[in-house]
């Protein structure tokens, strides 16, 4: 149960995959509701039945708990569907109309455009004082003066009355349009904030004046900005990547993300931007969200997210790697558990983790070519062969390991690094990676020596 009277809501149409910017706008409204005891309704648009699909309802839901917004949290209430409440919609424009505030039309588009002589007029209002019975519902919209809708986040705005044409709200076949759904369902869940996108402040003036034909006050409006790319074009589906599924699916962590998203069109005070939730909810403020368009810097995201990675305890980060490294064939945790931390510090999201350390694991690593024809450059062979010599009986741990290699190297006047890569590649098959002699430590003797002889096999 809620403390207070807050209500606010999310509302999306599961019509694609989760979009990022519907992530952020479900966080404003979680992160409001939580700072003032309220409750957070999530409410599934799924009235249009031609573009829903189960599986996207599913993944909002489950994209929606990975960033901590679930039915056990304080203050969650819902899912509700919009499809179940198809009678209430119904009768609220069957109320509307009753009170003269709506009425039947039959005229068609074609209609329309004879009598007005364009296609852009809008509706005539022709059908106003017929008293029909039958055909699509309008709502009948003032003449005159201006709807001023006051919204937190863009502060007054004003639309002319005049420019706004009596719209449907009941198809001609019964059923009920989004505008009036939208409004009717608000209501009917006591919502008093209304956090949603930029996109929705142009239907705001139609929602208003129906919270007020049917009763009511309207809620509090805030439309947050628009979340653009870097050529400044906002985010879409077929230009960027959106879902926030990919995200999570390429090993971003869940705190990072709201982290970031939550600065997409907001910031907290003093400039610090890396900041966990449970500090940022307090100082959340609808008022101090920006109007302008958020720029969704993936680079900026990947970075916060390295930062996240390194934050964690160590028994954390490598149950986060699990799902990857579970993966590799003959992965072996122990062997993980002794290079994790260096791999904590090297990776910027938790997918990178498999490149690092499959060379532990994998009877025979993937050879990078590229690596290879840089690193087996003369006096590589030599350099193998002494290797291979000097590990044989050398005690296997990384500072001995290094000892022994800067010797090797010496003997052909080579500084460390270009006597390492030529043992690198042929250990891990590239020529970056984790430290190296720790690297071959959990390896151990058997398996380096094995890939030293393949690489000096292949180099003779
Ligand atoms: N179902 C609408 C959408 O996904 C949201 C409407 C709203 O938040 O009012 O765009």
């Amino acid at each position: 149960m809620s403390s207070s009277s807050i209500r606010v809501r999310f509302a999306p149409s599961p019509t694609g995959m989760f979009h990022v910017g519907g992530a952020r706008s479900a966080l404003f409204n979680w992160a409001f509701a939580e700072q003032s005891g309220g409750a957070f309704v999530l409410r599934i648009e799924d009235t249009d039945a031609a573009r829903n699909r189960p599986e996207w309802t599913e993944g909002i839901i489950s994209a929606l708990a990975w960033i901590g917004i679930h039915s056990d949290a304080p203050g969650f209430e819902g899912p509700y569907f919009q499809s179940s409440y198809d009678a209430q919609h119904r009768a609220a424009a069957a109320r509307l109309q009753a009170e003269g505030r709506a009425y039947h039309c039959t005229c068609t588009r074609d209609d329309v455009k004879a009598r007005t002589g364009s296609e852009h007029m809008g509706y005539d209002g022709h059908c106003r004082d017929l008293g029909l019975t039958e055909g699509a519902v309008r709502f009948r919209t003032p003449d005159e003066g201006v709807t001023v809708v006051e919204d937190v986040v863009r502060g007054t705005v004003e639309f002319p009355n005049d420019a706004m044409e009596d719209f449907v709200i009941v198809r001609g076949d019964g059923s009920p349009l989004f505008i009036l759904a939208n409004v009717a369902d608000d209501l009917e869940m006591r919502i008093t904030h209304v956090v949603r996108a930029e996109e929705h402040l142009s239907n705001t003036p139609k929602q208003q004046l129906l919270w007020l034909a049917l009763g009511a006050q309207p809620p509090v409006w805030a439309h947050v900005p628009v979340i653009v790319n870097e050529q400044r074009k906002k985010l879409s589906k077929r230009r960027d990547k959106v879902a926030l599924e990919s995200y999570r699916d390429e090993g971003y962590l869940a705190e990072a993300m709201v982290n970031y998203l939550m600065l997409l069109g907001w910031a907290p005070a003093g400039g610090q931007e890396i900041m966990p939730w449970a500090e940022m909810v307090p100082q959340f403020r609808l008022e101090d969200v920006n109007s302008s368009p958020a720029f969704f810097d993936e680079k900026k995201l990947r970075a916060f997210n390295g930062e996240y990675i390194r934050a964690l305890p160590l028994d954390d980060f490598i149950a986060r790697c699990a799902p990857w490294v579970e993966q590799i064939p003959g992965y072996d945790p122990k062997v993980f558990a002794g290079v994790a931390e260096l791999a904590q510090t090297r990776i910027t999201v938790l997918s990178e983790i498999t490149a690092n350390v499959d060379f532990l694991f994998l009877n025979e690593p993937a050879e990078d070519e590229a690596s290879w024809t840089k690193a087996m450059k003369d006096p590589a062979a030599q350099i193998l062969a002494d290797a291979e010599q000097a590990y044989r009986d050398a005690p296997w741990e990384a500072g001995e390991l290094k000892t022994r290699l800067e010797a090797v190297g010496a003997a052909y006047g080579l500084k460390l690094g270009k006597a390492q890569a030529p043992v690198r590649v042929a250990v891990t098959g590239r020529t970056i990676g984790l430290p190296l002699f720790e690297s071959l430590e959990a390896l151990g003797r058997e398996r380096t020596l094995a890939r030293i002889a393949a690489a000096r096999a292949r180099l003779a």
